[in-house]
């Protein structure tokens, strides 16, 4: 689907992707890559950040690759000055870098509360803010969150995770209306399930992995998993001139999840 964008729709400009190492967010980087981006690896895992970075050069495009985690606002923040002083600007920021927690509210202990709430949100606060600088100066930008469908439905099991994701959609809209009037566009995806090593992890904590995946892809209309490539094409969309009127949405892809009005049980997610 990606292929849908023309190989020179984001010709020199400069793309962070938080969490690209893996899953979404590599396919994120790729994507990007391929349409004609300078991209900018961000991932707490250095040594995956920089085969992704290889792999993309060996291809012919242009990516750098930092080790960074996305709670460290002062690593982030040089990381930013860094790249505008040598790559000359920051275009966008795909900041989709994210953990998972499979636990009821009882058995949630505070520091993991914490830990899911500094990465998935907290983490895309510092990233943002620090990526709205430039964006700023140039008055012009695109912000892509990766926010989850679960920002918006409940499921058991799932309460650190859906409520950091819910506040990656508010501080979604919050940042739109302020960049705004400042030239930079905010928006967010609603990935549904999406098979990638996070969405593995989860399957392994059910008694059978290849049954819960299945149990995952039933639970879309569409009958299956995404793909990455698939999340990336809707972030694509978001940062791209075709979305130029587009801020302040969150974006659902996934296979049709958010259409169901369900009246069957409740989704857990370990059982
Ligand atoms: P993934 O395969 O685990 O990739 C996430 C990447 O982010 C990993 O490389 C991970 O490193 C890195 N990361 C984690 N914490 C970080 C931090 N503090 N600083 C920098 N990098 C960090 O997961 P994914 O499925 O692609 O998920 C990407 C995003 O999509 C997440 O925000 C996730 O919540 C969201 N999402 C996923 C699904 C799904 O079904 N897969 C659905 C909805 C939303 P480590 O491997 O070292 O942790």
């Amino acid at each position: 689907m990606t292929e849908a964008f023309d190989r020179s729709a984001f010709a020199d400009r400069v793309v962070a992707v938080t969490g690209g190492a893996s899953g979404i967010g590599e396919a994120s980087a790729r994507a990007f890559a391929r349409c004609g981006a300078r991209v900018v690896i961000l991932d707490r895992d250095g040594d995956r950040a920089a085969e992704v970075g290889n792999a993309i050069q060996a291809e012919g495009g242009r990516a750098r690759s930092y080790c960074a985690d996305v709670t460290d606002a002062a690593r982030v923040n040089q990381i930013v000055s860094e790249v505008v002083s040598e790559l000359g600007s920051l275009d966008v920021l795909h900041a989709n870098a994210g953990i998972e927690l499979a636990c009821s509210v009882a058995e949630t202990a505070l520091d993991e509360w914490r830990r899911v709430l500094d990465v998935n949100l907290t983490g895309a606060f510092i990233t943002a803010k620090a990526a709205l600088v430039p964006m700023v100066h140039a008055r012009s930008g695109a912000v892509v969150f990766t926010a989850s469908t679960l920002a918006v439905l409940g499921a058991a099991e799932t309460a650190a995770y859906s409520a950091a994701k819910a506040g990656v959609l508010a501080l979604t809209r919050v940042l739109a209306i302020e960049a705004a009037p400042l030239g930079v566009r905010v928006n967010a995806v609603l990935p549904g399930g999406t098979d990638t090593p996070m969405l593995r992890r989860e399957a392994r904590l059910a008694p059978d992995e290849a049954t819960q995946l299945d149990r995952f892809a039933r639970i879309h209309p569409l009958g299956r998993l995404a793909r990455p490539e698939e999340i990336a094409a809707g972030v694509l969309f978001l940062a791209s001139d075709a979305g130029s009127f587009v801020t302040g949405v969150a974006l659902p892809v996934d296979g049709g999840v958010l259409a169901v009005q369900s009246a069957g049980p409740a989704l857990s997610y370990t059982s």
